[in-house]
């Protein structure tokens, strides 16, 4: 079980760039004594679970929602890649699969995830399935794209993904390339806030960009996913004050 957190925590500090791995040993779990609610007493390092100010997940106020004409433009490509246990999630990582352009500035893609239920809720509303599309800019500058996902058809994009979700402290390559191009919805109107990694170390500075228009994965494609996670979603964390801004 250790090893499996590990890998988690040691990813996120990857993404941040600050190479410090001391918290590698610390445990967490999505429930009990090492919970959301135990997070930041857990260690120094994931202080900022309990004391940020801008923790993320939130449910999205939309009517609080100012508007700005900045459009998502994706630039990805398809990549080979990695579908990877964590531990904590299902991450797939890819080698090269593009950039998107976020308010202006270029943010190369580094791996997208999975939570159940969603961690982001719209005006009180939950879907059971979110995926982070985690993106890392030159100077380090960490942004996420957030997709909803309802029950309906199954999504054939995914197709292989869900497949082949590897059992806890395992990968499995990707059997094709794949192109997060083809994977986003038809809409690419959104919601932004200034959030942080919803997983510990909880690290601030992270710019959320949540898409209104779900995509649809089977039933089976869900449950599929919740056999290996029943629930890895971190509990919402109070808007205090920030502004949300929306895209049409
Ligand atoms: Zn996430």
């Amino acid at each position: 079980m250790k090893t499996t957190k590990t890998l988690g925590i040691g990813i996120a500090f990857a993404l941040l760039g600050n190479g410090v791995f001391a918290s590698e040993h610390l445990h967490w779990e999505y429930a009990g004594k090492d919970g959301p609610a135990h997070w930041g007493a857990l260690g120094e390092e994931f202080a900022a679970c309990q004391t940020g100010r801008l923790q993320a997940p939130i449910d999205i106020p939309v009517q609080l929602a100012i508007r700005n004409d900045f459009p998502i433009r994706p630039g990805y490509q398809s990549s080979s890649g990695d579908i990877v246990n964590n531990g904590h999630t299902i991450q797939v990582v890819l080698a090269d699969g593009g950039s998107a352009n976020l308010s202006g500035q270029d943010y190369p893609i580094a791996q997208f995830h999975f939570h159940t239920p969603a961690e982001e809720r719209v005006s009180g509303k939950r879907y059971p399935l979110n995926a982070h599309l985690v993106h890392k800019s030159a100077d380090g500058t960490i942004a996420v794209i957030g997709i909803f996902f309802k029950v309906g058809a199954e999504n054939a994009v995914l197709k292989n993904v869900f497949l082949n979700l590897p059992a806890e402290e395992s990968s499995v390559p990707l059997p094709e390339k794949f192109d997060i191009g083809s994977m986003l919805p038809h809409a690419l109107s959104y919601y932004k806030y200034a959030g942080s990694l919803t997983t510990p170390p909880c690290s601030e500075g992270v710019t959320f960009y949540i898409l209104s228009t779900p995509l649809e994965i089977s039933q089976a494609q869900l449950n599929a996913f919740q056999k290996r996670f029943h629930l890895n979603a971190r509990p919402i964390k109070p808007v205090n004050g920030r502004m949300i801004v929306y895209s049409r």
